[in-house]
C-alpha cells in the first residue's frame, strides 16, 4: 500500500506515525511545501519573546522520521494539483522548479490552515506580519532584532495575539491591541471578557475596541474611526481559513467554513481520500452541529483517527467542545462548551452562574478565580465554562471538559471526589460552587 499524506506539521506526521505502527509494509510519503515539519506552533510567540529557544520548536526533521519511522518526508515539495478518478498528484519541487506527478493508494490531506491577510491598504509592508509558521516567527523576530521597532499594533484580540502582544511588551515595545468587536477575546462571553480588558489595561497595554485596521503607514495604523495609532511593526491575527484548494479540485465536499467534510473515520466523500487537522471540519459535543475550530490538540487527535482507519483500525472521532487556554502575563484564560451566547442561539434555556472563589486556602496563598458555569435550566445538563484566573485554572477547566463530555449535570459537579490538601485546593474546591449556585 502507497500512503501519501500533503502536510507535514501535526497532524500529516502524527497520522503518519500511526500508520507506521499499525502497518509495517506500507510506503508512506509526505509531502511539504514548508522547509519546517512536525513543529510545535504554539510556542512560537514565547520564541518571539525570547523565553525559549527557537531551535527547540523544531525538534525533529526528515532525518528523523526516515530513521524512527521509515517514513519518506519530502520538504519544499508544493503538490499542486490532484486527480481522485487516476489518484494522481502533481508535485512540484520548489527548490529545483521540477514538476513531477505521483500516485496512491490511500491518501490523507493535512493541508491545515492559512493566516487571514484582511485586504488593508499597506498590509503588503516589510513592517507587516502575521503569525502561523516558523518563517512567520523567523520573521518577526529578525525585524525586532534590526530594527528595534518601539511600538507595535496588533489586530485581533484572539489568543495568538494576546500572547503575542505579552511577549512584545516584554522585549519593552509598547503595544496597542485593536479588536473590531465591542470586547476583546471574541470567544469569551462578553462579561467575562471585561476582566481580560481590565487586565490588559493594567498592564500598560492600549486597548481599541469596536475599530478596525483601515490603512497601514511606514509607522502608524489609520483606524476605521480615523484615529491613527503609532506602529513601527503590525501583526495581523485576524483569524485563519482552512487550505481546502487542493480538496475542491478533487471533488472533496467542503462544509462550514470551506472546511473538508469528514465522518469520523476521517474520510472524506471520495473513495481512499481522509483528511485530519486544520483543514476539517468538526462536529460539537454539544450540539452535534458542525463547526471550524482548528487547534493543535484536535489536529495531533484526528491526525492519529486518520492514520489508524486508513490502515485497518477502528479509532472513531467523539467531536469537540472547542476547549481553549491561554495566559496573558499572569491571567490564564480558559473555556469549554457552549458559551452563554452560543447556548442562547442554539435555543437553551440557559443558567448561568458565576463564582469567585480562591484556587487553593489562602493561607497557601490562594488567588481567585472567576468561574462562570452555564447548564441547561430544564434538563440541568453543563453545557459550557469559562474562567479566568491565576493558579489552577488548567485543572480545573479539564474537569469542566470531563463533566460535559460525559453529558454532567450542574449537581453532578458538588458530588465530585474532587482532590484536596491545603496546597491544591479548598475543602470544597471552585468547581464545586458552580453545581451548588447552579443547582
Ligand atoms: P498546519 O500546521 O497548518 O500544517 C499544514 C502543513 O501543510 C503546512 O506546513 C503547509 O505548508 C502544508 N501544505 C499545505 N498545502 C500544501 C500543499 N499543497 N503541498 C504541500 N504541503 C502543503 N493550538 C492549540 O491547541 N493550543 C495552542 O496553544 C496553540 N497555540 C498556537 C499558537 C500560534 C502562534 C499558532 C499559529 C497556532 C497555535 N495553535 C494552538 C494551533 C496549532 O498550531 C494548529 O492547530 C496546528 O498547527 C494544526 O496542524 P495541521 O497539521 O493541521 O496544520
Amino acid at each position: 500500500m502507497r500512503l501519501v499524506i500533503i502536510g507535514a506539521v501535526a497532524a500529516g506526521t502524527s497520522a503518519a506515525a500511526k500508520a507506521r505502527r499499525n502497518n509495517e509494509e506500507a510506503e508512506i510519503v509526505i509531502y511539504e511545501k514548508d522547509n519546517f515539519i512536525s513543529y510545535s506552533g504554539c510556542g512560537m510567540p514565547y520564541a518571539i519573546g525570547g523565553e525559549v529557544d527557537s531551535d527547540d520548536l523544531t525538534p525533529r526533521d526528515s532525518e528523523f522520521f526516515k530513521r524512527k519511522y521509515n517514513i519518506h518526508i519530502l520538504t519544499l515539495h508544493e503538490v499542486t494539483s490532484l486527480n481522485s478518478k487516476n489518484k494522481t498528484l502533481e508535485i512540484k519541487n520548489l527548490s529545483t522548479g521540477e514538476l513531477f506527478t505521483d500516485t496512491y493508494d490511500k491518501l490523507i490531506i493535512a493541508t491545515g490552515a492559512s493566516a487571514i491577510i484582511p485586504p488593508i491598504k499597506g498590509a503588503d509592508g516589510k513592517h507587516v506580519f502575521s503569525l502561523r509558521n516558523i518563517n512567520d516567527m523567523n520573521k518577526i523576530k529578525e525585524h525586532i532584532q534590526v530594527h528595534q521597532p518601539k511600538t507595535a499594533a496588533i489586530a485581533g484580540t484572539g489568543f495568538i495575539g494576546l500572547e503575542v502582544c505579552e511577549n512584545l511588551k516584554k522585549l519593552g515595545i509598547r503595544v496597542t491591541l485593536i479588536e473590531k468587536l465591542p470586547q476583546v477575546t471574541p470567544g469569551l462571553d462578553s462579561d467575562m471578557a471585561v476582566y481580560v480588558k481590565d487586565y490588559l489595561i493594567k498592564n500598560d497595554i492600549v486597548v481599541i475596541t469596536d475599530a478596525s485596521v483601515k490603512e497601514i503607514t511606514q509607522n502608524s495604523v489609520i483606524l476605521s474611526d480615523e484615529r491613527e495609532v503609532q506602529a513601527d511593526m503590525i501583526l495581523l491575527s485576524t483569524g485563519v481559513r482552512p487550505n481546502t484548494e487542493l480538496a475542491k479540485m478533487a471533488g472533496i465536499e467542503l462544509g462550514i467554513a470551506d472546511a473538508i467534510k469528514v465522518d469520523e473515520t476521517m474520510r472524506t466523500n471520495i473513495e481512499d481520500i481522509y483528511a485530519c487537522g486544520d483543514c476539517i471540519e468538526h462536529y460539537h459535543v454539544v450540539t452535534g452541529k458542525r463547526v471550524y475550530r482548528p487547534l493543535g490538540s484536535t489536529a495531533n487527535k484526528t491526525g492519529r483517527i486518520a492514520g489508524d482507519c486508513i490502515t485497518g483500525g477502528n479509532l472513531k472521532f467523539r467531536g469537540i467542545l472547542g476547549t481553549g487556554i491561554f495566559k496573558i502575563f499572569d491571567m490564564v484564560v480558559a473555556q469549554t462548551g457552549l458559551s452563554e451566547k452560543e447556548a442562547k442561539e442554539s435555543g437553551y434555556d440557559v443558567a448561568v452562574c458565576h463564582n469567585i472563589k480562591p484556587n487553593k486556602a489562602m493561607y497557601m496563598g490562594g488567588k481567585e478565580m472567576v468561574i462562570k458555569g452555564i447548564a441547561d435550566k430544564k434538563s440541568g445538563r453543563l453545557l459550557g465554562a469559562q474562567i479566568i484566573g491565576y493558579e489552577g485554572v488548567d485543572k480545573r477547566i479539564d474537569v469542566f471538559v470531563t463533566a460535559i463530555t460525559f453529558k454532567g449535570k450542574a449537581d453532578d459537579l458538588f458530588h465530585l471526589d474532587l482532590a484536596y490538601a491545603p496546597p491544591f485546593s479548598t475543602a470544597k474546591d471552585p468547581v464545586m460552587y458552580t453545581g451548588m449556585i447552579l443547582d
